[in-house]
């Protein structure tokens, strides 16, 4: 029994592999293209997102005016729930776009800390400058997730 349950549990495994094996998608199936279906079932996900770039308009107009209070409420606010919807976002793109995407969330996510910390100091150059840098990895963000509109 001692040695009998060790060779048990080994071909458990071995049996186990084997059928996971057989029973996952082979390397070529994983998709490489978005199908005409894929870019619609992105569509809900990306919309928010889509409006934050919108919204990014609203946060200059702060920043232009040197308004820190609102710039700071606006990024904790209103963006506040950007990580969480491109986080998902992310996960839902083809295998080879999930990484870049989730590095430019991180990026804009600095950013937009920076912005928060430019504001505290009323730093109106470093406010802007982070600002634009938010801006293009939105938008390089963006252009990885295919639209149908
Ligand atoms: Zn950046």
């Amino acid at each position: 029994m001692r040695l009998f349950r060790p060779i048990l549990s080994l071909v458990l495994i071995l049996v186990t592999t084997l059928l996971v094996s057989c029973s996952s998608p082979s390397q070529a199936k994983i998709p490489t293209v978005y199908t005409p279906e894929k870019i619609a079932q992105l569509q809900p996900f990306r919309e928010p997102v889509a409006t934050a770039r919108e919204q990014m308009e609203t946060l200059k107009g702060f920043i232009q005016a040197e308004n820190w209070t609102n710039t700071r409420t606006f990024i904790h606010g209103p963006l506040g729930q950007l990580r969480q919807d491109m986080n998902v976002l992310s996960r839902k793109l083809l295998v080879k776009d999930q990484k870049p995407a989730q590095d430019l969330a991180k990026e804009l996510f600095g950013h937009f800390e920076r912005i928060d910390a430019a504001a505290k100091d009323r730093n109106s150059v470093i406010a802007q400058s982070q600002y634009l840098e938010a801006v293009k990895d939105l938008e390089a963000f963006l252009n990885l997730v295919p639209s149908n509109s």
